[in-house]
């Protein structure tokens, strides 16, 4: 299935531009336009999903197994210093395109990026009533 106002299912299916640095069966994988180290790139099923929560199984693995083959050669061809694989599930957790990509960060050295949060030591009953819900039930 794709979604007609969905600019991942257009260029997967050639009709927006974009630099394509792989592709399989399941996935593409392009360059992202606005990118946040030297060699980012994303990673989408060619079936049109929205997110982490709706995206099939089967295209799920293939999207990792195809992020870990782009991991490798940023390493091999950009000299990387290291792969932050990021997915965003939702607008609150950052999430602007609503078909399901995992973005390929290379990290250099140096490279000024930083987590999205703070660490700070974190409230032990907070933690354990979280995992409580959390938890299989
Ligand atoms: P999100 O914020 O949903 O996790 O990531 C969306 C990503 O898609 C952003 O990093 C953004 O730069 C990228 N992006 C948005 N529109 C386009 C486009 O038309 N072409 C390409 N190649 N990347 C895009
Ligand atoms: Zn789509």
């Amino acid at each position: 299935m794709r979604d007609p106002d969905c600019i991942f299912c257009k260029i997967v299916a050639g009709e927006l531009p974009a630099t394509i640095v792989d592709e399989d069966e399941r996935t593409v994988c392009f360059m992202d336009i606005a990118p946040a180290t030297r060699g980012h790139a994303l990673v989408v099923p060619r079936e049109h999903s929205a997110d982490l929560l709706s995206i099939e199984a089967d295209d799920l693995a293939a999207v990792n197994l195809a992020a870990q083959r782009l991991a490798v050669r940023v390493k091999d061809r950009l000299a990387a210093d290291g792969v932050n694989l990021m997915n965003s599930c939702g607008a609150v957790a950052f999430q602007t395109v609503f078909h399901f990509h995992l973005h390929v960060i290379p990290r250099y050295e140096g490279d000024g990026l930083r987590l999205p949060w703070v660490p700070a030591p974190g409230d032990a009953d907070e933690i354990a009533a979280a995992a409580q819900e959390l938890g299989r039930q």
